[in-house]
């Protein structure tokens, strides 16, 4: 069995310096697969677990979002988990959430988001599926996916989770007339996704607000017809007039909060037009508590819509996303920056920064 030993960036305490620690990954179990990492995506949720936003038990090796090839599959692994056959060198997507198959929500619900067993991040002391590392040990039970030969890394990963959160947001959304208008609120990877899948699900008209203004310039390259920056227009009465404008006057028939701030929601309720329709995406981590008049939600027939996490059917789909349109879109240039795994923690401070759309970790 050939031994082989690489590098993880781990989080070892909250605002503590991000550490590199080299480990040996053992072969893959039954089920499982050996990924050698190709690149991973640095996530604003990396940014928040770092920064004590959310109670996790320390150390954790970073990232959730990875691209990696096939170093060695388990006993038992010949395809991927849509049935594509699958050999050495492959390049695979996964998600990675570990649902336990057992719960109420994995079994009978089939709910995947809700399990009441989840794992995102198991023990920094075993091998784990995070992806700020030279190579990914996927567990059995965890759905993953060949990206196929005509199909770049980028435009895969250029979303990170982003993408397959926003896909599993539309489906509970119920989907677009082609006649509807849309806001975003947010630019960031997530509002991106969103703003590129209502255009792509044919919205009449799609505005994005956010900043800062390189984030937006990307969003009218997605489809976003008209956007807002929220740093210039800073007053939240200003910026619902000029959706109203946008709208003849009626608000949006869809209305994503995509901006990971609690603020954002009282806001966007009034965003919305008369029948209108409002998806929380953007608040997993974000906590907070805003005054909202219920009449207004009453009186309107307004519809407000929560979408948690995502399924691993949301991770194929966002790969058949990528496949069909990256020659059409600049879906790859929303990656601006790269970085070492030595560099983990300059890249979760880039983030934080806002200097990046999307940044990779890409191992050496
Ligand atoms: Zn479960
Ligand atoms: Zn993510």
């Amino acid at each position: 069995m050939p031994q082989r030993f690489g590098k993880q960036a781990m989080i070892v305490g909250v605002d503590q310096p991000i550490e590199v620690w080299e480990r040996e990954f053992p072969a893959p179990e039954p089920g499982g697969v050996l990924l050698r990492m190709q690149m991973g995506g640095v996530c604003g949720t990396d940014v928040h677990l770092w920064r004590g936003h959310a109670s996790l038990p320390l150390p954790v090796v970073l990232g959730h979002e990875g691209i990696g090839l096939v170093e060695e599959l388990g006993e038992g692994v010949t395809t991927d988990h849509a049935g594509l056959p699958l050999s050495a060198g492959d390049r695979v997507y996964w998600g990675p959430i570990r649902p336990c198959h057992h719960c109420y929500y994995c079994t009978i619900a089939k709910d995947f988001s809700l399990c009441e067993n989840l794992v995102l991040f198991s023990g920094a002391d075993e091998p784990t599926w995070n992806t700020y590392t030279d190579y990914a040990w996927l567990p059995s039970g965890m759905c993953f996916y060949k990206i196929p030969d005509d199909t770049p890394s980028e435009p895969v990963i250029a979303f990170g989770c982003a993408m397959p959160t926003m896909i599993q947001a539309f489906e509970r959304l119920g989907g677009l007339a082609p006649n509807q208008t849309v806001v975003v609120q947010g630019c960031g990877p997530v509002g991106l996704a969103a703003t590129f899948l209502s255009h792509l699900s044919g919205a009449k008209k799609v505005i994005t607000i956010g900043a800062p203004d390189h984030r937006l310039a990307m969003a009218r390259r997605l489809g976003a017809q008209a956007t807002i920056n929220f740093e210039t227009l800073s007053d939240d009465k200003d910026r619902i007039a000029q959706v109203y404008a946008l709208t003849d006057g009626r608000g949006a028939d869809v209305v994503i909060e995509a901006a990971g701030a609690y603020s954002a929601f009282a806001e966007g309720v009034k965003l919305a037009a008369p029948n209108g329709r409002y998806v929380i995406v953007g608040l997993w981590s974000g906590h907070g508590e805003i005054p909202i008049d219920p009449r207004y939600i009453n009186n309107r027939n307004l519809s407000i819509i929560g979408s948690a996490l995502t399924q691993p059917q949301h991770y194929y789909e966002a790969i058949r996303v990528a496949q069909a349109h990256h020659a059409d879109f600049p879906m790859a240039e929303a990656i601006t920056h790269r970085f070492a795994i030595e560099e983990s923690q300059q890249a979760l401070e880039a983030v934080e920064r806002q200097e990046t759309i999307k940044a990779l970790i890409v191992p050496a």
